[in-house]
């Protein structure tokens, strides 16, 4: 059988099918998974230590001849046996102990060489090993693959032990390396001073010394940005090549909206809107990503884009992740707009949600088919097959990670090659956002408008209850709202929710009952929790007790402090937003977090929240505590897939991958060069659906 990478384990000299079915446990198939099983850890046991110089607890590599070998059944303990072997150097000699393991004393033969690795304990007065690792060298002292090196420590599959795996993955490597192809191309590995696969293979499992093993490290890594990198170059590319809509007004709309506001823009927001405007003058179809932190002004941005599109003669769409927001962009954008003409009136906007009756929302769908309304705001209710647009020009997502990979891309798919303005408020550090989103433009918006006081936070625990309360009603008393969170989670929905309504009953009718205090979460029907928002933001209701609805959107000025009941519970990032909610005003504004017992973890996330109300400081914390996979949730970035390479910890290596990436996809935009073949064939195994971009269009 030829042998190649995909070749099943089970081929392998000593892999029967009970050890197969242990590896596919172990998502180990194919003697590709097993190659790229890579160590855990690794032990260095390079330096040999003379007997007569090991210390009581310290752990040791030695050298040594066998003396003599003895084997026999515990008098204390039946069924217990007791291997002993005594060894000896020039320097000394010590006592190597195993238990039950009777078979062993067929091993250590007098006079034979042998190498230990373990902990030196003292016993009965005198030193021993207890169960040390071992190796009987077979004279040429070669190929030793537990002790006398740098020794790698496996993830074991069930009922395999260290020893066995080594040997496998040993095995593995000798015979099949010369099957490996290096997906790597030549030049790359050169101008980046990477190994080829197949020494990296070898010194990330068995390393000829601490600096092969770095440079094996640093390979593996590079391969998997790169291997990440370079659909998304590819995807790049092809847009540029495509025929979008070059908007061509000159932005007095959009500026005439700006004028009205009645506040400057940050230099953010100009910045961000100048860039938008130049992708959008561009024939190439837009793709910018705008990153801003809750409250950094990003609708404005939006509603200014959208306007530069409307003067073009386009339609636009904005969709947001819940109907309240749409209405309230609708409400705000309405009236900003109220005032601006085009051609002889201002222009047209439409709310488009699910809970539009069902002749009202014939009705819209005609006019915006026949290009009577120049800005559509609304939910998922946009991605419907029904809604079609005369002439869409731009297709703006906000809070784009409440919408799914696949649903991102339907809006766009409405108009031909439209611009999208995709609008996040999770961001990430930007040097990573990059390589990130590395078909994306990106704009970062830093910077606050002006006079915004940081919100004090304070971290609680769930005894002290009563000072949050007191808090609350100080500022109350001056005039202000609050916001009390209860989570809720799925898994137990019923009894979240109980637990909301209950302390909403508390509140209302001890703690704040000179106050009005309002309930709002998921199970209202749509129209009463809009309505508990608007009665909030019409100050109908001083107090509103919420659960994570809360999250997205709403903008109440007079709303100056925040309790979060059980923070242990969120995410960092989660806190962040709903935190975001207040602060919004000129007045100082408070976040409470109550939590009881908080995990370790959880008290990282406070500590977090406590000194910073910056997000991309926060963001970065969140990305520590959780690491990149679970920050990305899930396979939206293929980053779950990575196995050895850390974003954070090697960002400019990622940066280089990317680098290489676009220089590739520069010089041989389909992949179709001798010297990528390699990379196009180990592409399209990975990413089959990606075959499309690496064939002529
Ligand atoms: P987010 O980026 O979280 O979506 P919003 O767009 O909702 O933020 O803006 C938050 C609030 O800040 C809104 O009330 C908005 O009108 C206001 N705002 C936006 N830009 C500025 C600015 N440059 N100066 C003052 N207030 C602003
Ligand atoms: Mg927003």
């Amino acid at each position: 059988m030829e042998k190649t990478p995909y070749t099943p384990v089970r081929y392998l000299k000593g892999i029967g099918p009970q050890k197969a079915k242990s590896f596919a446990r172990a998502a180990i198939h194919t003697i590709e998974d097993l190659l790229y099983h890579f160590p855990r850890r690794y032990e260095d046991r390079t330096n040999l230590c003379a007997i007569s110089r090991l210390q009581p607890g310290s752990t040791c590599t030695i050298k040594a001849r066998v003396l003599a070998c003895s084997h026999r059944r515990s008098f204390k303990r039946r069924g217990f046996s007791i291997t002993e072997v005594s060894v000896g150097d020039s320097s000394g000699r010590i006592a190597c102990v195993w238990f039950n393991q009777p078979y062993l004393k067929e091993y250590f033969k007098a006079g034979s060489e042998v190498i230990l690795y373990g902990k030196v304990e003292v016993y009965a007065g005198r030193m021993q090993m207890n169960s040390p690792e071992f190796e009987l060298l077979s004279g040429e002292g070669e190929g030793s693959l537990d002790t006398g090196r740098i020794v790698p420590v496996y993830t074991l599959p069930e009922g395999m032990s260290q020893r066995s795996l080594r040997r496998l993955i040993k095995m593995a490597l000798e015979e099949y390396i010369p099957a490996l192809n290096d997906p790597l191309p030549y030049d790359i590995r050169q101008r980046n001073e990477l190994l080829n696969t197949a020494q990296s293979l070898l010194n990330i499992h068995f390393p000829g010394s601490e600096v092969l093993r770095q440079d094996a490290y640093r390979r593996l890594s590079f391969e998997e940005f790169f291997l990440f990198q370079v659909p998304l170059a590819l995807r790049k590319a092809r847009r540029k090549t495509k025929q979008g809509i070059a908007h061509t007004a000159d932005g007095s709309l959009a500026d005439a909206y700006i004028a009205q506001l009645g506040f400057e823009l940050t230099l953010s927001q100009k910045k961000a809107i100048e860039e938008i405007r130049r992708d959008m003058q561009k024939p190439v179809p837009m793709q910018r990503l705008l990153q801003g932190d809750v409250g950094s002004g990003k609708t404005v941005v939006a509603a200014a884009s959208a306007l530069f599109c409307i003067q073009s003669g386009y339609q636009a769409a904005f969709m947001v992740p819940t109907e309240v927001l749409a209405k309230q962009h609708v409400e705000k954008i309405g009236n900003q707009m109220r005032w601006l003409s085009k051609g002889r009136q201002s222009p047209r906007i439409a709310l488009l949600t699910s809970s539009l009756a069902a002749s009202e929302k014939k009705k819209l769908l005609a006019r915006i088919r026949e290009g009577e309304v120049d800005l559509v705001i609304g939910t998922h209710a946009l991605l419907e097959e029904s809604v079609r647009f005369k002439s869409l020009g731009l297709a703006v997502i906000d809070e784009q990670h409440k919408f799914g990979v696949g649903q991102r891309a339907l809006l766009p798919a409405k108009g031909p090659n439209p611009d999208i303005l995709i609008m996040t408020a999770t961001p990430i550090p930007r040097t990573l956002a990059i390589t990130l989103y590395g078909d994306l433009d990106i704009s970062v918006m830093r910077d606050l408008p002006p006079g915004r006081l940081p919100v004090k936070t304070i971290a609680l625990s769930a005894d002290k209850r009563q000072d949050a309360y007191g808090l609350v009603r100080q500022e109350l008393l001056k005039g202000n709202q609050a916001y009390i969170v209860y989570p809720v989670i799925e898994e137990s929905y019923a009894l979240d929710i109980a637990g909301a309504q209950k302390m909403y009953r508390h509140l209302k009718e001890r703690v704040f009952k000179e106050f009005r205090v309002g309930l709002v979460h998921g199970k209202l029907k749509q129209a009463e929790q809009d309505e508990a928002m608007r009665a909030f933001k019409d100050r109908e209701i001083e107090v509103l007790v919420a659960t994570t609805v809360l999250e997205v959107g709403i903008d109440v000025e007079q709303a100056t402090c925040m309790v979060i009941e059980h923070a242990e519970r969120f995410g960092l990032a989660q806190l962040h937003q709903l935190r975001g909610r207040i602060g919004r005003g000129k007045s100082q504004s408070y976040c409470i977090l109550l939590a009881v017992q908080p995990t370790d973890l959880a008290n990282k996330r406070f500590e977090a929240m406590v000194t910073s109300c910056d997000g991309f400081r926060i963001a970065e914390e969140d990305l520590k505590l959780r690491g990149p996979g679970e920050f990305f949730g899930s396979r939206q970035h293929g980053l779950s897939d990575l196995k050895i390479g850390d974003p954070l910890q090697q960002l400019s290596l990622l940066k280089r991958a990317r680098e290489e990436a676009i220089n590739v996809v520069a010089q041989d935009p389909l992949l179709l060069d001798k010297r990528n073949k390699y990379l196009r064939s180990e592409l399209l195994r990975r990413f089959p659906d990606y075959e499309h971009l690496m064939v002529t269009a």
